[in-house]
This record gives C-alpha cells, structure tokens and sequence, in this order.
C-alpha cells in the first residue's frame, strides 16, 4: 500500500477548504491510496454569481492556505478551471482513479451537479463515496415521527437535541499525491470580478478561522448572550464567513462547545452555581448552539423544500402586491432611507460584506413592510455582497423577514426607529458607518430629520442635504402593509407599480 503507483483516490474540495477534520480527506488517506486533492474553479458558476469581487479574494486566500497545509502533509492542491463536467472527464482520463471522495452539499444547484458527475463516475465503474461535513445532523436525520420535515424551529431543535452528534475525525499525518501540475490560484481580478467592497470582513482560510474562534471562546462567548443584538459591539462569533467556506470544521466547534459546557458542570459540583459569570457563560453556551441549530434547520427547508429559493414558502404569499419602486430599492442598497439603523447595515455590508444580524432583520423587514418590496430583491443584493452567502440561511432569513417562511408571524414588523433605540441607544453603530451623523446630538440620533434647524447646522448635518429625511412613513407604511395583509386574506389584491 502506500504506493504512488496505486490508482488514486480523487478528493474533490468544494465548500470545506481546511484539512483539519475533513471527512472526505480523512477518509481517503486511511486507505493509504495516494490522493488528487481536487478544486474546481467552476467557470460555469462564476459566470453567473453576482458576488463581489471580495468574495473571490476571500475564496483565493482559503485555497493558499488549503494549498500550504496540503503540502505541509507532504501532499499539493490540484486546482484548474473549467465546465465541471469537463474537467472531470479529464481527471479520469489523465489519472484513472479508482474512487471520488467528497463532502455532501445540500443546495438545489450543488445536488444536481453531485448527481451528474458522480454518474459520470460511477459509469466508468469507479466508486464514489460522499461524507456528512458541513452539517452536524443532515436534513434527512432530524424528521418527525410520521417521517416529515420538520417546518417550524422549536420542534425540529428539540429533535435535532436528541439525536447523538459527530465527533471530529481528526488531521492526517501525511499524504502521497501523484504528480500533476496546477493552475495558480485565481483572485478576483484574474476571475473578471470588480472589488467594491473596501474593508472586507474577512479574510484568510482556516488560520484565520481557527485564531477568530479561539478568540471567540475566551472572550467573546461568556457575554453573547447579553452582546449579540448589539451591532455596536463585537458581540457575536463572526464565525458565519469561515463556516460558509467551510475553513473551519462545525464538529470542532461542537466539541470545544460540549468541552466549555463540561467546564462549566465541573465548576457548579464544586459549588460555583450561584456565581453570575458561570451562569451567563452556561446560557450563552445554549444560545449560540441554538444559532447553530438554525443554520442546520434553513439548511433542512432548503433541501426538502428547494422551491423556496425563488418561491414564498407560504404559496398564499404569491398573491401578495409586492411594489415595485427602484428609487426606494436603491435609496436601500446604498443606505439613504434616513432611517439611520436600516442605513447603517447597508453601509456596513456595502463597506465590509458583513451585517449584524440584529441589523439584517431591521433592513429585511424595513424593505418587505415598509417599501412593501419583493423580498426576492434584498435576497438578491445580499447575495451579491455578503462574504457569508449561504442560500439556505440567506432565503431563510428573508422569508422570516418577509413572513412568507417557515414558522411564520405575519404580522411581525420591526419599527426601525425604537430598534435603534433600543439596540443601539446612544448611536455609537449609526455614527460608525454614517459619517455626516456623527456629530448629530444623542436625542436626535434615531430620528435626525426631527433636528431643529439650529441643531442641525451646529451638528453639520442639514436634512435634504447632508442626509435625507425618511423616505417612508412608518406609521402609515405599516398600517398600509396590514391593509393589503387582510386583503390577501380577503382574495382581493391588487399590484401596485411606482
Ligand atoms: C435577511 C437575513 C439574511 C441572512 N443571510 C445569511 C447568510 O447568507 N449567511 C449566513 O451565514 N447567515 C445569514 N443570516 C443569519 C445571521 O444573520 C448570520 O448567520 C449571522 O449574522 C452571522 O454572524 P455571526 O457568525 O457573528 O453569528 P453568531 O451569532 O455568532 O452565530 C453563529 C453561527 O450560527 C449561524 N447562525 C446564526 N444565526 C443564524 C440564522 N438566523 N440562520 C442561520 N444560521 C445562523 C451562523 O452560521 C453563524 O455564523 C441571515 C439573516 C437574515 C435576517
């Protein structure tokens, strides 16, 4: 064994660039066959994703990672570019491996494509064998009793809690590759991909992923629970970008989560139970593994109910009057409603490609009830400039927003205005990323068209000039929604073009 004469096993990398715990690559290198450590740059897909140019730098620098620890193991990354089919076909015919190895992906595009091409293989009589990854318990292992998915969160968590969790795998000490040559690593620029997003959040592959997490568990876990609605702070893991690129193993996670929680039973038997910072810790522990459960359950609609991607969940909702108003869609992409919270997040994602989620609730409900907008359009824009897209959590996120979703509350509408009072009281979020509100007093920071005009020439901030008044009223922008709401119940609706 060990050979390079051997057939080899190809491990095709997709949405999982670490080597650290990587189902499929565990798996291959415990045969002792040697291995094509595959990615594809799939010019198919590239040519239709709107992502920002930053989302591919950020890919380019998980794959330079990937590639120096792959050659750390003794091994080196095989990256080309092409049709995937194509450059399949190639690897078979240059390589004959005897085996696909790969980790299961669950979105509608990326079950398709797995279908074709491990037919592909499998018609050429050589064994494909994909690997639970990215998930902890995948869609198919948390159902109801009659066998169906589950469609509202607290049922399918409490199930999902029942069920016995993957421990991680491990590292392989070293692996044999056969001789190849790559192509280099593409950037945004090589993929004919415009940068606009300036400061991008993140960066970096599993380095990055694993430095961020460790911070995360010493610092910033034992005050989640209190931080995480407040966009001023760095209160929540920024794990979402890392997960997405799968640069850092969630069963990892799992396991030093299980470890904090054991840490924290250890210190109450020894009779620390009443101390407020254990306590916090142990809830803030349950809270962010709740997030986790989320992100596994959008991942269960999307792959029992694929139609969500462009259809509402909640088919009654296709009647629903969507307006139709590009002013106020681009007044919302680039953060000019003069509700100063909405504006903020879409600041911070146009600048960093990330948004707080407290945030991303405010500005999905603002566009859906306040502009009464299609919320296939913000899922759009988010799709084009979040670094952490993930079709699943993206779609699930809007149609909660939209209350087209799974586990709906339709008549959930966020006031922006006492959102921002409440999450961000003094302003500190708002004046990070709207400069000309900066010097704006505290009592008008939620509402700065409410500025006496003396106030607003002392504070530099002249409304209609500097920044706008709100371009909705949200008193009657909300009754407006409910009105159209009950005629959606009625059956008589009309569409509504601006
Ligand atoms: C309209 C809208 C769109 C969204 N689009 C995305 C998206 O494209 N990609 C994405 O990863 N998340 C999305 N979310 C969910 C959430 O906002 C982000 O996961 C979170 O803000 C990422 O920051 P974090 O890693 O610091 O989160 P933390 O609070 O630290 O949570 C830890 C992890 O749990 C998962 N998680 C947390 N909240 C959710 C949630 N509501 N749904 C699913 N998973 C969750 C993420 O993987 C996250 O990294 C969206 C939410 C909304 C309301």
């Amino acid at each position: 064994m060990n050979s390079e004469n051997e057939r080899p096993i190809v491990v095709w990398f997709r949405r999982d660039l670490r080597i650290d715990d990587h189902a499929a690559l565990w798996h291959a290198s415990r045969t002792g066959a040697p291995i094509i450590p595959l990615f594809i740059i799939d010019s198919e897909l590239i040519a239709t994703l709107p992502s920002d140019g930053a989302a591919f730098d950020f890919q380019a620098g998980a794959l330079r990672e990937l590639e120096d620890k792959l050659r750390l193991l003794g091994g080196k990354l095989l990256l080309l570019r092409g049709m995937v089919v194509d450059v399949h076909e190639r690897i078979i015919r240059q390589f004959q491996p005897s085996a696909l190895y790969f980790n299961r992906d669950y979105e509608p595009y990326a079950l398709q494509r797995d279908e074709r091409i491990g037919s592909l293989y499998r018609s050429r009589e050589i064994d494909v064998r994909t690997f639970k990854d990215s998930v902890l318990l995948e869609p198919d292992e948390v159902l109801t009793g009659e066998g169906k998915p589950y469609v509202v969160f607290t049922p399918y968590a409490n199930a999902w809690r029942k069920l016995p969790i993957p421990v991680p795998f491990g590292t392989p000490r070293r692996i044999v590759v056969p001789r190849f040559a790559s192509e280099a690593i593409p950037g945004a620029r090589e993929l004919g991909k415009a940068v606009r997003i300036a400061e991008p959040i993140f960066r970096g592959g599993s380095g990055e992923a694993k430095k961020r997490w460790k911070w995360f568990l010493s610092h910033g876990l034992a005050g989640y629970e209190q931080g995480r609605d407040l966009p001023s702070i760095d209160g929540t893991s920024r794990m979402s970008g890392y997960l997405r690129f799968g640069t850092i193993s969630v069963r990892k996670m799992w396991e030093d989560l299980a470890q904090a929680k054991c840490e924290m039973t250890d210190a109450n038997s020894r009779g620390h139970r009443t101390n407020p910072t254990i306590r916090n810790r142990q809830s803030a522990i349950e809270k962010f593994s709740s997030e986790l459960i989320w992100r596994e359950f959008y991942t269960a609609v999307l792959f029992h109910f694929p139609r969500v991607v462009e259809s509402n969940y909640r088919q009654e909702f296709d009647a629903m009057p969507w307006r139709i108003n590009r002013k106020a869609l681009d007044a919302w992409k680039e953060g000019r409603t003069g509700f100063p919270l909405v504006d903020a997040g879409m600041r911070q994602l146009n600048r960093t490609g990330w948004m707080h989620n407290r945030v991303r609730m405010v500005v999905a409900s603002f566009l859906t009830k306040d502009l009464m907008h299609d919320w296939r359009a913000g899922a759009r824009y988010f799709e084009e400039k979040l670094l952490d897209i993930d079709t699943a959590a993206n779609n699930g996120g809007w149609q909660w927003a939209a209350s087209t979703g799974v586990d709906p509350k339709p008549l959930r509408i966020f006031n922006p205005r006492l959102q921002a009072e409440r999450y961000d009281p003094q302003g500190d979020y708002i004046r990070q990323y709207i400069p000309e509100l900066r010097d704006v007093p505290a009592r008008y920071i939620h509402a700065p068209h409410e500025m006496p005009p003396l106030v607003q020439e002392e504070a530099g901030c002249i409304i209609g000039k500097h920044y706008p008044a709100p371009i909705v009223d949200h008193r009657s922008a909300s009754a407006a929604y409910k009105e159209q709401f009950m005629k959606l119940k009625r059956g008589s609706v009309t569409r509504v073009e601006e």
